[in-house]
């Protein structure tokens, strides 16, 4: 393309900037003849929509940043969502937990996006009636499991293990209070090996989260992701799945652009999304109370949930 064409519509005049572009989007470098009706279009749909600013897609985590550890909500959390909401935006949930967790917080957020990111990128599902908040279960990876488990239960004899069915179902190997157990059953260990799963969590109170760490390190969990969670909570997907894989998918459906895209985090499991949102022009915050290695992977960092970090931001959009 030669600088004659892009000089026609000025709208895009350095290359860095294009190629980050979509392919369909809402700027195209227009010929001479052309540059005028892509005026009069854009007045049009300006006009239609009275939009005075371009749609973000806004991505919130749960834990840790939307709900504290004990599920109550971050200050001003609720209004500041239905003020972004209001402006046009999408605001929508990617979170570790899987869906059945997931649509409660959903629901006293008031928010019914298109889509939702569920089990840490493992699951992505899309909406079929807003008022019922009813969801199907759009785009799922899987992995096949054996492996991994063989090796954790070598390590972690203790441990209680809980997998995610492709169709939503999950089997557990023991009763754990904090696991929402909608659509689970109880079944032997060796029965959780038996068909291919969207991710496995172990459990193992007597573990820290530095030697969780260290041991996913040391037995060498390579054919999968991870992410460990707030106490003793092994998150295992398949591999390079995180939830930024899920978030791109439904980005590129919406058709909003990548700059347009803001993503808030507080732990390990969202700094794959933060990358994918800085590395395409967009912006990522995360939580004060958030590990070092999390904040400095962030492109900002807001207050606490307790302060309420995301209201803060979303507030100064
Ligand atoms: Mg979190």
């Amino acid at each position: 393309m030669t600088d004659t064409e892009h000089s026609a519509g000025d709208l895009v005049n350095d290359p860095v900037v294009e190629e980050t572009l979509p392919a369909t989007g809402a700027v195209e470098v227009e010929t001479e003849s052309g540059a005028a009706g892509l005026v009069d279009e854009l007045a049009r749909e300006t006009a239609a929509t009275d939009v005075r600013v371009e749609r973000m897609l806004i991505v919130l985590d749960i834990d840790g940043t939307v709900v504290l550890e004990d599920e109550s909500l971050s200050p001003g959390v609720v209004d500041a969502v239905a003020h972004a909401q209001s402006a046009g935006h999408e605001v929508m949930i990617a979170t570790g937990r899987a869906w059945e967790s997931t649509r409660g917080i959903m629901r006293v957020l008031g928010i019914a996006p298109e889509y939702a990111v569920c089990s840490n990128g493992a699951v992505v599902l899309k909406r079929i009636d807003a008022d019922d908040l009813a969801y199907e279960r759009w785009h799922v990876e899987t992995f096949d499991p054996r492996e991994v488990l063989t090796l954790l239960r070598e390590h972690l004899p203790d441990a209680r293990y809980l997998v995610e069915l492709p169709g939503g179902e999950r089997l557990y190997t023991e009763y754990l209070e904090d696991w929402n157990l909608v659509h689970a059953r109880r079944v032997p260990f060796d029965e959780l090996s038996e068909q291919r799963v969207c991710r496995i969590v172990v459990v193992a109170p007597e573990q820290g989260e530095g030697e969780f760490l260290e041991l996913v390190e040391r037995i060498g969990l390579h054919q999968v992701s991870y992410a460990v969670g707030w106490t003793a909570w092994l998150d295992i997907a398949p591999q390079g799945v995180d939830k930024s894989t899920g978030l791109e998918r439904v980005r590129t459906e919406l058709g909003i652009r990548p700059e347009q895209v803001l993503v808030i985090g507080d732990g390990r499991n969202d700094v794959g999304m933060f990358a994918w949102a800085l590395q395409h022009g967009g912006r990522a915050v995360a939580m004060a109370q958030g590990p070092q290695e999390v904040r400095d992977a962030a492109g900002e960092t807001t207050t606490s949930v307790e302060a309420g970090g995301v209201a803060e931001v979303l507030r100064s959009l």
